[in-house]
């Protein structure tokens, strides 16, 4: 079951120059700052009521955070609903016709295990699924 939108991904050219201005739109500061190695990008963070947003920044050149910049600029780059089941939804979304990034879950910031969808199967909107990792 999709539960809540658990956060937005905004892409920003750099963490540093942007978070500065959210926390101050937001009043709230970053709660944790994170590099996912394996996605090349570094995150940070902000709680908004039961939402976050996040925002990416990439730290190589073959980032997909990296390219998504030198198309279309900084700003709105994804939505990430909460599920209860990962492996469920992306049994259903297949299921449904949707195209997976990620047919299996991997691990993502925030200690959640996460799996895109092809924006080309989602209407052009880049969604992510996350869920809590236990324990
Ligand atoms: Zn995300």
């Amino acid at each position: 079951m999709i539960r809540k939108i658990e956060h937005l991904g905004i892409a920003v050219n750099s963490i540093k120059e942007s978070l500065p201005i959210y926390e101050k739109l937001l009043g709230t500061s970053c709660y944790k700052s994170e590099e996912v190695e394996s996605e090349g990008v570094k995150t940070a963070f902000l709680q908004v009521g039961e939402s976050k947003i996040e925002l990416l920044e990439a730290t190589n050149e073959d980032s997909p955070i990296a390219k998504f910049l030198s198309k279309k600029g900084k700003g709105f780059h994804h939505i990430a609903f909460d599920v209860d089941d990962i492996e469920f939804e992306i049994n259903r979304l297949q299921t449904e016709g949707f195209e997976m990034i990620h047919t299996t879950p991997k691990s993502g910031a925030d200690n959640k295990r996460i799996a895109f969808l092809h924006p080309k199967s989602s209407d052009s909107l880049l969604v992510e699924l996350c869920q809590e990792k236990k324990g």
